[in-house]
């Protein structure tokens, strides 16, 4: 689900997530792949946050609903993915398509079609297309992946909302310090600047020296806060990029416990497996949300002091 993007496609999935959160929902949006070889499973993970019933983007959370099941076994109605066939895409496919979206949709109030190599568009289906993003239905959404962008009519690039990907290959070989700087920041230049910045790789090391010292110790964690915490980190922003390591190293807990890869702590894989012997896959869960509830007070200038001890007592309670 679209949660399995937050790290490798982290900029791609806030904005994708805060779409509909925030109300802004684009009737069209167009993915760059640059090379990620698993565009259509995101694709298909956005269409599938839009269409559940309570717009989950967590497996654990949604536990297969019927829609999800369904999108899954390629059985929703309310979900359409357009391949080329054979050389192209072809009118009569786009044709079929509008005149099975202008029915009522029967589960919820939206519907998604996907057009897979977008740039296998010829002029007739080009032009159909256009007819539909011209004059956009209600509640319906449209995907469209290219490797090529500018192999696309320009009037179709410019009615779309465009989300480049990263190509995953860049990512793999970096150390975690540089992993963490892709995920806060955007661009190259802020990227660089945290990495070289040594009171940045100490950080790290104290969050990660923080959270051993509450697995192995929890509560009486709260006597020694000073030391282990209000004393390195008392801004509000140094506050939220910890928390947000805090919350990154919890999700790699997780993918331990699900047999999936180490996606930014690599070089801490030791300190990592002994945590996660510890933890429950349903702590782990219940710990995320925590951390991730935590971090919304953050923004609305909670006291630090209180911030540490619920997050101290509110993990207690995951256990
Ligand atoms: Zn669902």
């Amino acid at each position: 689900m679209l949660d399995d993007f937050s790290f490798e496609q982290n900029i791609v999935y806030k904005t994708l997530i805060n779409s509909l959160k925030n109300n802004k929902l684009n009737h069209a949006y167009l993915i760059e792949t640059n090379g990620y070889p698993q565009a259509l499973n995101l694709a298909i993970a956005f269409a599938k946050y839009l269409l559940c019933p309570k717009n989950y983007s967590n497996k654990n959370n949604c536990n297969g609903c019927n829609q999800c099941s369904n999108i899954d076994k390629n059985e929703f109605i309310e979900l359409k993915i357009i391949n080329p066939e054979g050389q192209w895409i072809k009118k009569t496919q786009l044709d079929d398509l509008q005149d099975e979206f202008s029915k009522k949709s029967i589960l919820g109030n939206k519907k998604v079609y996907i057009i897979n190599d977008a740039s296998k568009l010829n002029i007739s289906s080009s032009n159909s297309l256009l007819k539909f993003l011209e004059e956009p239905e209600e509640g319906i959404i449209a995907i469209l992946i290219t490797d090529n962008i500018y192999q696309l009519l320009d009037t179709i690039v410019s009615r779309c909302q465009i989300l480049s990907l990263k190509n995953k290959v860049t990512l793999e070989n970096l150390s975690t310090l540089e992993k963490i700087a892709h995920y806060l920041y955007n661009n190259t230049e802020d990227i660089s600047n945290f990495i070289i910045e040594d009171k940045n790789k100490s950080m790290l090391d104290i969050v990660i020296n923080f959270i051993s010292y509450y697995e192995e110790n929890h509560t009486n964690t709260i006597i020694y806060m000073n030391k282990l915490w209000h004393d390195h980190f008392k801004e509000k922003d140094e506050i939220y990029n910890a928390f947000t390591i805090i919350l990154l190293f919890y999700k790699d807990l997780l993918n331990i416990k699900l047999d999936k890869n180490i996606e930014i702590f690599n070089d801490y894989e030791e300190t990592l497996n002994n945590i996660a012997k510890s933890n429950k896959l349903e702590s782990l869960t219940l710990k995320i949300n925590v951390i991730m509830n935590l971090m919304e007070l953050i923004k609305f200038n909670i006291n630090p002091n209180l911030l540490m001890d619920k997050l101290i007592i509110e993990l207690e309670g995951c256990d």
